[in-house]
């Protein structure tokens, strides 16, 4: 079966076909720099780290694109609480960003690029917008796209118009009632006392970007008019996504994007998880609590993107158990390669391997099954285990490779082993120091506690080397 993704466009499963031979172009809505992120917020990033960790395990070369939001009403309102100037107030909560990713195992992507440093490159698809008579100006000054002159308008959201009006008209602001028609959406917004030293002089006056003008410009410079993968949570197909698709084709009078991926919500007590509703909490939170980062990813990680997660805390303890799992099966076979045996290599292996790795992709080919990914992990360590003591180490190492390839996709394997490692080694350095002191009695009391934890010390005229105990 070939690779294929749920397109939010057909509503459809479809096979996966780039534009350009073995590459993918991919784009990601980034975050709103203001606060830090949530956990439903991080189950969207997480899905995006699976997307792009598959499409390299498939061997595409990717460029990943997502944007951070550093100018926005929120953003400037908060900074101007707090008196800070916007740049600081922002470079802090991208960087807290950027840590709760390497925290949690995921991969930054090749370009991020900040709003407030492409407000050239937004203009531009404006003036595009203006030649093709997809622009007016409001009373104040702000400049709006006509949705009415867009005959695609809303084909990503399936919406009827008569629909779409009542929506729009619902959400609409006291402040937006001179657009000629309350579904119309700012492209760029004149300025307003209140935004404070917050603008940017343009053709199109004193003010600041509309925000869904933002995606249309950042993704088009770093993937070009049309491009693969454009992906974010359900509730960016409208309006975010909707007005995307105008504004770039309006200008371009190219297809966008091929593939439209959205993740469903991660929801807690039955309702979504969000800012607005106060019912959120950070990484961070979860951290104070104690929980391991890596339970926390695998919990983001393991319910099919589609489908909502029911976000439960206690899941998390009881996942450590599915990660000592891994820890305990690299042990074993770290055990086995160590003991370099001259036993025939197992030819029962291959077939394990070949039908794990067959049942791993079969899996994720389909629009990123994730939890019959995960099956087939589990059903290879149990076949595994049973015919450990028949493994010579070529099959050992074997196995630990076919392991860190699937890894590669997961990146929830390796956390613990590697700790583990360094906690050791870093008591043998101290052993080391005791005992060029003459301090043996510390060097003993070292080696012993480390007899406790089952790991025993070997002196080789090589230096000491550790093993575990069997
Ligand atoms: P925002 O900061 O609200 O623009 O959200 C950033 C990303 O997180 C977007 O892709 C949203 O769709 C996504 N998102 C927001 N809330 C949730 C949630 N509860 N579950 C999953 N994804 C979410
Ligand atoms: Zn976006």
């Amino acid at each position: 079966m070939p690779l294929q993704f749920y397109n939010t466009l057909t509503r459809k499963k479809e096979e996966f076909k780039e534009l350009e031979k073995g590459k993918v172009k991919f784009y990601f809505c980034g975050p709103t720099v203001y606060n830090h992120v949530h956990i439903g917020n991080l189950r969207a990033y997480i899905f995006a780290d699976l997307l792009r960790r598959y499409l390299k395990y498939k061997g595409y070369k990717i460029t990943h694109v997502m944007n951070i939001t550093d100018i926005e009403d929120k953003i400037i309102k908060t900074a101007q609480k707090l008196k800070k100037p916007l740049k600081e107030f922002t470079s802090f909560y991208e960087q807290a960003f950027l840590d709760d990713f390497k925290t949690l195992n995921i991969e930054i992507p090749e370009i991020m690029p900040r709003a407030t440093e492409h407000i050239p490159e937004m203009i531009n698809i404006i003036k595009n917008l203006e030649k093709n008579k997809l622009t007016y100006k409001s009373q104040d000054g702000s400049t709006y796209f006509p949705i009415i002159k867009f005959k695609k308008y809303g084909e990503l959201a399936k919406l009827d118009p008569s629909h779409l009006k009542k929506n729009a008209e619902g959400r609409m602001k006291a402040d937006e009632y001179e657009k000629d028609d309350a579904r119309d959406f700012a492209l760029w917004k004149s300025y307003d006392k209140e935004d404070g030293d917050v603008f940017w002089e343009t053709p199109y006056g004193k003010g600041r970007p509309g925000w869904h003008i933002e995606c249309s410009a950042m993704s088009t410079k770093y993937l070009g008019e049309s491009f693969d993968i454009h992906g974010g949570g359900v509730d960016l197909i409208f309006p975010h996504h909707t007005n995307e698709i105008a504004q770039s084709e309006g200008a371009t009078k190219k297809k966008f994007v091929n593939y439209w991926l959205h993740n469903a919500h991660l929801i807690v007590n039955g309702e979504k998880m969000s800012k607005s509703k106060g019912n959120f909490f950070t990484l961070r939170d979860l951290l104070n609590k104690e929980y391991h980062p890596m339970a926390i990813r695998y919990e983001l990680l393991a319910t099919h993107y589609r489908a909502q997660l029911d976000f439960r805390e206690d899941n998390l303890k009881k996942l450590i158990e599915v990660l000592e799992k891994f820890q305990e099966f690299f042990i074993v076979l770290d055990e086995i390669i160590k003991k370099k045996s001259k036993k025939q290599p197992n030819h029962v292996v291959d077939h394990l391997i070949r039908d794990a790795k067959t049942a791993f992709e079969t899996a994720l080919d389909d629009d990123l099954n994730i939890s019959e990914a995960l099956a087939a992990v589990f059903s290879f360590m149990h076949s595994v285990h049973k015919i450990k003591d028949d493994l010579s180490s070529f099959d050992a190492e074997k196995i630990k490779a076919e392991m860190e390839n699937f890894d590669s996709v997961l990146g929830v394997m390796q956390f613990k082993r590697e700790s583990l490692e360094k906690d050791i080694k870093e008591k043998i350095n101290l052993r080391e120091a005791a005992r060029k002191k003459k301090d043996f009695k510390t060097a003993d009391k070292i080696r012993d506690d480390l007899k406790v934890q089952g790991i025993i010390l070997e002196d080789t005229p090589e230096g000491v080397r550790w093993k575990r105990q069997l």
